[in-house]
């Protein structure tokens, strides 16, 4: 199975991943996620911490090697839910291209839906493990104890492209660089919307019944 999850920032993708993952067993693949990893861990330079943290997309060759590798790991072979990525025409041209190769196709494409005010209220109380990546909300998903992981005792923290005004900036960047994904799914017939404006369970039993319907 391969699921791609989508729609704009803060919507919700990677928390509906972390529950897909548990429930399918195969691996969630967050390209925010590695991408950061690369900063954390000094591999990159700090202009890539400067877009990230600006709330720009990185360059579409940079992300290729780091998606396109963790997909050819073996883990993947069963499938995996892809979050985060594609994110351009041209991405979603890659991805095709990777799954032709494989003799394998796309599952679902997610659309998930919210009003902008919804995603900035997610987005501006979204606080997320330094450690292992969990994401967490101050009002609607709390950890335990304030500011420590339920799950690794990580700290909690927040991002630095989740600050308001880079916020705004990621959400222009979603509406003219990533939403024509959409119809570039639309007419191969993979796209299911989901509403999100309502509980994270409801969410998650609606989008897997897209995956297996
Ligand atoms: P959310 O996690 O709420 O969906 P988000 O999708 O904006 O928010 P990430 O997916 O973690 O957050 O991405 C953070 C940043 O990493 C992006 O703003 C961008 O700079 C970079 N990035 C992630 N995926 C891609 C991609 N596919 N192409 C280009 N840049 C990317
Ligand atoms: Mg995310």
């Amino acid at each position: 199975m391969i699921a791609v999850l989508f729609g704009v920032p803060g919507v919700g993708k990677g928390t509906i991943a972390a529950m897909l993952n548990k429930k399918y067993g195969i691996p969630h693949i967050s390209s925010g996620n590695l991408l950061r990893e690369l900063v954390q861990k000094g591999i990159a330079g700090e202009d890539l911490k400067s877009i990230i943290d600006k709330g720009y997309l990185v360059q579409d060759l940079l992300v290729y090697k780091i998606v396109g590798d963790r997909l050819k790991e073996k883990e993947c072979e069963k499938g995996f839910i892809l979050d985060g990525f594609p994110r351009t025409v041209a991405q979603a041209e890659f991805l095709d291209d990777f799954v032709k190769q494989k003799s394998t196709n796309i599952t679902k494409v997610i659309n998930f839906k919210a009003s902008e005010k919804t995603v900035i209220k997610r987005l501006g109380g979204r606080r997320m493990c330094s450690k292992c990546d969990a994401i967490y909300h101050l009002q609607n998903i709390k950890p335990k104890k304030a500011g420590i992981c339920d799950k690794c005792g990580g700290e909690l923290i927040q991002r630095e492209d989740d600050k308001p005004e880079v916020i705004k900036n990621r959400i222009e960047v979603y509406k003219k660089q990533t939403a024509p994904v959409i119809d570039f799914y639309e007419k191969k017939r993979l796209l299911a919307d989901i509403d999100t404006e309502k509980p994270i369970e409801e969410i998650f039993e609606d989008t897997c019944r897209a995956i297996d319907g």
